[in-house]
């Protein structure tokens, strides 16, 4: 069966970083028999260039009939001064509502030749190996009544509304599950059940949904412990499970304990398995077009693309391999530069990981 994959290159250090990621593509479908069909359209800014929208009808509805969607990145200081709806952000968020995105995962992965890295110690991070599941659809930034209102003593207040359905918990409850069962079998369920009527019901609906994952060892930890247990003892989570402004918050915290932003992939899934992947980092402006930008993220977004929307685990893996192949070889792009390793460019770390694969 042909998959079919839409590429957006997006703005900045988008197009260059993609760039690499086409040529593993083109690798995995001449020598390891992957069955792609490879299309591309113009999203972010440059959607606006082309179309007068951050997304074009055309670029969501070849979203919308493909199996997969590998973003390179959106924004620009060109694009800052256009109104709110013509942002390139907006652009993303486009897709997320467009293809009903509401699983997002986010690895934090320290490969302990990047130990260094780190702002922690090396032997609190090396080898780190999280995976953050947010629910991304729901929450506190879509729920309403929100707004910013006059009270009666003339004073302004504002108000947004924290909400959650039970089929919206356990859909998401269920992708952490599976998640955590492909791993090492271990789930932390994040919230604020002690101040929280809806954590309340989050931790409910996610221990009855847990009764069919007997195989997963499943523990609630309160908010603010979750954050401190990040920085303290990283390495005691598996996969962690939790709510749109939790998730954001934390998936940030963890992504910096890994020191390394252009190497963080991340997925975002929609009950059909659809997916968007992407790099977590921006796009870069201060070093676009110089050859520099680390492809890695976007090589490991790849690697979730395969495993994730095209049942591909396998090659997944060997993907995987490679990235860490390059790095035992002391290749290190600007970004992840250490005393006494070899400084490549964008084009010659992806070429590394293609030769390694
Ligand atoms: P950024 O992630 O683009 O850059 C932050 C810093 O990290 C910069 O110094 C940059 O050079 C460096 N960096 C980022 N990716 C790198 C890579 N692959 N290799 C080497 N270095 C890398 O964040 P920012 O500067 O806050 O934002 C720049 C633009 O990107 C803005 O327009 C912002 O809105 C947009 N943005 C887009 C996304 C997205 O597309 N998902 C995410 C965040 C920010």
């Amino acid at each position: 069966m042909t998959h079919k994959i839409l590429i957006l290159p997006g703005d900045g250090i988008g197009p260059e970083i993609i760039a690499e990621a086409r040529k593993l593509l083109d690798v995995l479908q001449r020598d390891f028999g992957l069955d792609v069909e490879l299309r591309e359209a113009p999203v972010g800014g440059a959607g606006y260039d082309a179309a007068g929208q951050p997304l074009p009808d055309e670029t969501l509805a070849l979203a919308r009939d493909s199996d997969a969607v590998l973003l390179g990145a959106v924004g620009g200081p060109q694009y800052d001064g256009l109104p709110r709806e013509l942002r390139p952000e907006r652009g993303l968020l486009g897709l997320r509502a467009g293809l009903g995105l509401f699983a997002n995962l986010r690895p934090a992965i320290l490969y302990p030749q990047l130990a260094e890295a780190s702002t922690l110690r090396p032997e609190v991070v090396a080898g780190l190996d999280i995976m953050i599941v947010r629910e991304l659809t729901g929450g506190i930034y879509f729920g309403q009544p929100r707004g910013i209102r006059t009270r009666e003593d003339g004073l302004r207040e504002g108000f947004n509304t924290l909400v959650y359905g039970e089929d919206e918990i356990e859909r998401i409850a269920r992708v952490a599950f599976d998640t955590a069962r492909r791993r090492n079998g271990r789930l932390c369920s994040v919230d604020k059940a002690n101040v929280l009527e809806v954590s309340e019901l989050w931790r409910e609906v996610v221990t009855r949904v847990g009764q069919d994952y007997s195989e997963v060892a499943l523990s609630h930890m309160y908010v603010d412990n979750a954050a401190m247990q990040l920085v303290r003892a990283p390495k005691q989570f598996d996969v962690i499970v939790t709510k749109n402004m939790f998730g954001d918050i934390l998936s940030d915290a963890a992504a910096m304990l890994t020191g390394s932003i252009g190497m963080l992939p991340s997925a975002s899934l929609n009950e059909r398995g659809q997916g968007m992947y992407e790099p977590i980092h921006g796009s870069a402006p201060d070093i676009a077009g110089q050859g520099k930008a680390n492809p890695l993220a976007t090589l490991l977004s790849v690697a979730m693309l395969l495993r994730h929307s095209l049942g591909r685990d396998d090659l997944a893996r060997q993907v995987e391999q490679a990235v860490g192949h390059v790095l035992d070889q002391g290749l290190r792009t600007a970004d992840i530069a250490q005393p006494g390793k070899q400084v490549v460019g964008t084009a010659e770390m992806g070429d590394a990981v293609v030769a390694a694969l």
